[in-house]
This record gives structure tokens, sequence and C-alpha cells, in this order.
């Protein structure tokens, strides 16, 4: 799954909760949604080092807090076209990060390390600098 197609989900749901939350007299729900890492084979990505420091801290935040249920199984399609179809990551996890300050909604899918791993996928720098900017 591709990242727009992931964060138009999002936004739709995002635009039902805040139907709600207005029709309650609640304040709505007003983040920019931005899906991270859900590659696809016919689609560039941008590879890159990534440090440790922010493996492990996306690891911490992986393990923390809420995940979510399935929008549909990730499997590596890369490793699929490679042949390697036994060692293909798969999962269907997906996590939210919340940057508050710059009212955001990072969605990223726990492929995401597979990807990083064994792909050399480099997230955005806004990502990385954000997650590095966490547990502080
Ligand atoms: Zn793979």
């Amino acid at each position: 799954m591709k990242n727009k197609e992931v964060e138009q989900q999002h936004i739709e749901a995002q635009q039902r909760l805040n139907e709600m939350l207005t029709e309650n007299g609640m304040m709505k729900e007003d983040f920019k949604i931005v899906a991270i890492g859900y590659l696809s084979i016919d689609e560039e990505f941008e590879k890159g080092e990534v440090s440790n420091n922010f493996l492990t801290k996306l690891k911490v935040l992986w393990n923390e807090g809420m995940t979510l249920g399935s929008m549909g199984s990730h499997e590596c399609e890369f490793c699929i076209d490679e042949g390697n179809y036994k060692n293909r990551g798969l999962s269907s996890s997906e996590k939210v990060l919340i940057d508050k300050e710059n009212k955001i909604k990072y969605l990223f899918p726990e492929m995401i390390f597979h990807y990083i791993t064994k792909h050399g996928y480099k997230p955005p720098k806004e990502f990385i600098e954000f997650v590095m900017g966490c547990l502080e």
C-alpha cells in the first residue's frame, strides 16, 4: 500500500471523527496526516544511511503506547521480486506518532524496520528529526 492511499484513508477517518466531535460540541482534531514508509515496488524511494540511534529510538517508540491494528497486510514486494519469498517481511501493524508542536500525525508500518535494515530505505528528514527529538 502506498503512502498516499494510507493518508487518504486516515484523512477520511479524521473527517468522520470531526463530524462526530462537532456534533457533540467538542474541538475538532486538526492534524496534517503524513504516512511514511509504505513502500511499493513501482515507486522510487529514498535510500541512505540512518543512524543506529535513530533506529533504536524508533524501536522504543514502536513498543510504547498504542499500536493500530491492520489496515491490510503489508509484505515486502522487494524481497518477493528478488525471489526471496521466505524472508520477506510480513506485518500488518501500524503506528501513529503525534507531533503536537507541528500538528502532524505520522503513520508508519512495522515494515519500516525491514525496509530500513534490509533495503536501505531512508525516511524523510522531518520524520527523522522528530523521532530524534522524542525521548530526550
Ligand atoms: Zn524485503
